[in-house]
């Protein structure tokens, strides 16, 4: 199994002994039966391999991590009931007090919220190094390097070799958020980076139907994430979520395929329209990074595209935003239905107003999930919205 395409369909499938089922079954137990005395004690001492109780393991969502696993060329991941769960297990679980831990912003907003409120109550210092630069932001004291390989909502890049190389040489554990990408565009590990996390609420699960968070990497960083995000936490996946994931993954490479067609069709028709004063998005060579993401993403520049209108006031983006067919406001992303939001209002809306516009996010701004849809229908919607 070579191929992204091959593997999204089998990675982590195999036919249930039981019964010989294809499909991997939505395993609904809390717990599973021990045996006997002596054969419980060996589980519990972890001298035999076996379930035991659904927030520790559960063969539904063990199927998951293995697929997202080798998708991503990981050895180990760990699944979680959100993104958010998924972040909150990796800092508690990875850091102690008197720790550094730098990151590139701008990030999602609810990540920064955690890493500074949740981060600096435990003790851990937060450093911004996105003015300065990772390489001047690195202390001794630093521990974790967090980034996202594409941000919100302006789309922007890091070069995730040189983010690994920076932290490693420092000796901290470096953290790409690859939800925007996935694994059909990018596969962090590979540049060298120790963990990658998904909001699989976005592209993985891709029908806005399901939420959920994972985290891979090496087997040494995921074990006490596990311990602390399962053990302690108790934020494990449920088995009928898992299950919507493992389904989802399997069409994950056709339809990112049709996300980044139909992104870059609406990318090109916004950037010729009188009405829109610049359009983000990484396929376009006006794209300050468009170097970089050539390559550094494989397949495509993504699905999401983000614009600022010639008229940048907030009762302009509303005229545009009210008059749209097929895009859905909604502040999700990834789904196969068009979704459209205005950050200012919605995203961003807790971020001060100064720093908001310091990262560049006006009120004429809107940002797109660019749907599954026909790519004509919808440069013909955005048309007749933008009148
Ligand atoms: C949505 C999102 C998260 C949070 O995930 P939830 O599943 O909503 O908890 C984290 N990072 C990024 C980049 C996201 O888009």
């Amino acid at each position: 199994m070579t191929h992204l395409r091959t593997r999204a369909v089998h990675a982590g499938q195999h036919p249930d002994p039981a019964t010989g089922a294809i499909t991997t079954p939505i395993s609904q137990t809390t717990a599973f039966a021990l045996g006997t005395l002596e054969q419980g004690a060996a589980l519990f001492a972890g001298q035999a391999d076996g379930y035991r109780y659904s927030r520790f393991a559960n063969p539904t969502v063990a199927a998951l991590e293995a697929k997202l696993a080798d998708l991503e060329g990981a050895a180990a991941a760990v699944a979680f009931a959100s993104g958010t769960a998924a972040c909150s297990s990796l800092l508690l679980g990875l850091l102690q007090p008197g720790d550094e831990l730098v990151f590139l912003g701008p990030l999602y907003g609810g990540t920064e919220g955690l890493l500074r409120g949740m981060g600096e109550r435990w003790g851990i210092r937060v450093v911004d190094a996105t003015t300065g630069g990772l390489a001047a932001a690195l202390t001794p004291a630093t521990r974790m390097v967090w980034v996202e390989t594409l941000t919100n909502p302006t789309l922007r890049l890091h070069d995730l070799a040189e983010v690994a190389r920076l932290a490693r040489a420092h000796g901290a554990i470096s953290v790409a958020d690859n939800t925007f990408c996935t694994p059909m565009l990018a596969r962090p590990l590979e540049q060298g980076i120790d963990l990658v996390l998904h909001s699989m609420t976005k592209y993985l699960g891709g029908h806005g139907d399901a939420t959920g968070g994972i985290v891979a990497g090496s087997a040494e960083l995921i074990a006490p994430v596990r311990k602390t995000g399962l053990g302690h936490v108790g934020g494990n996946l449920a088995p009928a979520e898992a299950y919507l994931f493992l389904r989802g993954i399997k069409t994950l490479p056709l339809r990112m395929a049709a996300h980044c067609e139909g992104a870059l069709a609406v990318a090109q028709f916004l950037q010729s329209h009188p009405a829109v004063r610049t359009v983000h998005y990484p396929g376009l060579p006006s794209h300050p990074q468009h170097d970089l993401a050539r390559r550094q993403l494989q397949g495509g520049f993504g699905g999401m595209v983000t614009f600022e209108l010639a008229r940048d006031e907030r009762a302009e983006a509303a005229r545009v935003l009210d008059r749209l067919q097929l895009f859905t406001q909604a502040v999700s992303l990834g789904d196969v239905d068009s979704l459209a939001c205005h950050p200012a209002s919605t995203t961003h809306s807790f971020v001060p107003q100064q720093a908001r516009e310091a990262a560049g996010v006006g009120e004429g701004m809107i940002r797109l999930s660019v749907g599954i849809e026909h790519p004509d229908d919808l440069v013909a919607d955005l048309g007749q919205a933008l009148g």
